[in-house]
Order: structure tokens, then C-alpha cells, then sequence
């Protein structure tokens, strides 16, 4: 098996008196494709945030290849030089999709505006939003903003492929989308994952089956603060774990309640 690169070790983390995560052991390793599943407010946002070090665990370890994270992520490099990006942070409303897209390139790199211009247009195809660069946020519908948010994610710097993320945490980048859009994206995590300069990890929070099925190599489920599974994708078809087969049979009967969220 690869490397581990990140851990979570005995990680607690509650809100109020709600215990989201109790004492989660979790590890991604290099090169892994993961997706973390379960119902909803389960805590799969609360784990990508831990790992992205935007939230601080109350109890237990984080670590980046093997070395403790301690305090919070400042602009998603971490201390311990693990490069991360968090597709689903909020866009800028007073800025265009092309300074959206571009931000991190226009901020820290010295690429003329004319070759971020280019880079932004390149990965605005790729998510199948050509030509939307002047528009605000505002002027876009739910599902086209989450698809900028994830053209931003991906945006390498070709300056610095040491800046270019080691692990991209993608929550729930289909979410609410039409199945044909749900497909580019799948196979745009797919296709991204490895390049000419190697391959990266990510970790996908995801309720829609055909984002687990295309883009996941392996599968963690998550239920009341725990790790209640983990194993290979085509594993959760024959597992006799009465959890996951509930999940994936969409029954009302069994382990899982049913709670109104
Ligand atoms: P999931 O991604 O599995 O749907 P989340 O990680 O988003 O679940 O949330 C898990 C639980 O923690 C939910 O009950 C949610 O309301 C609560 N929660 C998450 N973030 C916060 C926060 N910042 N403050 C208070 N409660 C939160």
C-alpha cells in the first residue's frame, strides 16, 4: 500500500452538544481516490474541513505524511507543505468569473493577465461553462456557480508545479446537477487526477451513486461518529454490512434512522 499521507487519529469534534465525530480513525493514502459517503449530517463536510484545516478537532490527531498538524491552515497550504484546495469554498461575489477562476494566479504569481485570461477560459471548458468570464456569481444559477468553484479548485500554476495541490477535497461537486453535467464533472475529477507530473489524491464527500461509482476507487462510510466501513467501491455491492446495504438500497427498514434534516 502507498504511503499514508493524511491521517486522522482518534478525532473527535462536536458542535453544541452534538457529537459529529467520535474518535474517527481515517487514513487517505498517495494517490488515493476516496469517497466519503453516509447519510446526511453524518459529518462527511466536518471530516474535508478537518483535513483542509479549516476547523480544529476537540480531541485526537491530524497528520500531513506523517508529520501533527497543529493550528489551522492559512490559504490552503498547510505547515507541513501539503497543498490542498477545498472545491466548495464560496466564491467572491464583488469579483468576476474570470477573477474567481484566476484568483490565486492574479494574487501570487507574475503570469501576465492575458495568460491567466487563457488558463481561466481553458478550465471554464472543461467544465462546460465557455464563455461566462464577465459575469458576478450573482448572475449565475446554483449549479453553474459550484461548477466555477470547481474550475477554481483545479487551477494549477505552471510557474510553480510546487504550488500545484497534492489533494483536492471535492464536497459534493455534483450535487444538484443535471446527470449530463454530473458525468463532465465525474470524469473531469477521473482525468485530473493524473498528469504529465503525477497523480494527486483527493477525497470526495458525494451522496449520488454515479459520483461514487465513476470517481471513487475506494469507499469510507460514515454513521452516528464513526467509520461504520470502509473498502474497495465494487465491495459495497456484496458487503453484509446491514448499514451500507441500507444506504444503498434506499430502504426505510434497518439500522439506519431516519431523521428530518
Ligand atoms: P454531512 O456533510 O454529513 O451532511 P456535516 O459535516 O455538514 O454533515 O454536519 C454534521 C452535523 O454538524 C450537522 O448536524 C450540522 O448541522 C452540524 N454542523 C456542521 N458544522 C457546524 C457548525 N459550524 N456549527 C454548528 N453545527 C455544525
Amino acid at each position: 500500500m502507498a504511503e499514508p499521507l493524511i491521517e486522522l487519529r482518534g478525532v473527535s469534534k462536536a458542535f453544541g452538544n452534538t457529537v459529529v465525530l467520535d474518535q474517527v480513525d481515517l487514513t487517505i493514502y498517495q494517490g488515493d481516490a476516496v469517497a466519503v459517503i453516509g447519510p446526511s449530517g453524518t459529518g462527511k463536510s466536518t471530516v474535508l474541513r478537518l483535513i483542509a484545516g479549516l476547523l480544529e478537532p476537540d480531541s485526537g490527531e491530524i497528520y500531513l505524511k506523517g508529520q501533527r498538524r497543529e493550528g489551522l491552515t492559512d490559504e490552503g497550504r498547510d505547515s507541513v507543505g501539503v497543498g490542498m484546495v477545498f472545491q466548495q469554498a464560496a466564491l467572491f461575489d464583488s469579483l468576476t468569473v474570470d477573477e474567481n477562476v484566476g484568483f490565486l494566479l492574479y494574487q501570487h504569481s507574475k503570469l501576465p493577465a492575458n495568460a491567466i485570461h487563457e488558463l481561466v477560459n481553458r478550465n471554464l471548458e472543461m467544465v462546460g461553462l465557455s464563455g461566462i468570464g464577465d459575469r458576478y456569481p450573482a448572475q449565475l444559477s446554483g449549479g453553474m456557480r459550484q461548477r466555477v468553484s470547481f474550475a477554481r479548485a483545479i487551477m494549477k500554476n505552471p510557474e510553480n508545479p510546487a504550488d500545484n495541490p497534492e489533494v483536492l477535497l471535492y464536497d459534493e461537486p455534483t450535487a444538484g446537477l443535471d446527470p449530463i453535467a454530473s458525468t463532465v464533472i465525474e470524469d473531469l475529477i477521473r482525468t485530473l487526477q493524473c498528469a504529465e507530473d503525477g497523480c494527486t489524491s483527493y477525497v470526495i464527500v458525494t451522496h449520488q451513486h454515479s459520483t461514487i461509482r465513476r470517481t471513487a476507487n475506494r469507499v469510507i462510510f460514515l454513521y452516528q461518529g464513526k467509520v461504520q466501513w470502509q473498502g474497495p467501491v465494487n465491495d459495497i455491492e456484496t458487503t453484509n454490512n446491514p448499514i451500507v446495504r441500507q444506504f444503498f438500497a434506499g430502504s426505510v427498514e434497518g439500522p439506519i434512522h431516519i431523521v428530518s434534516t
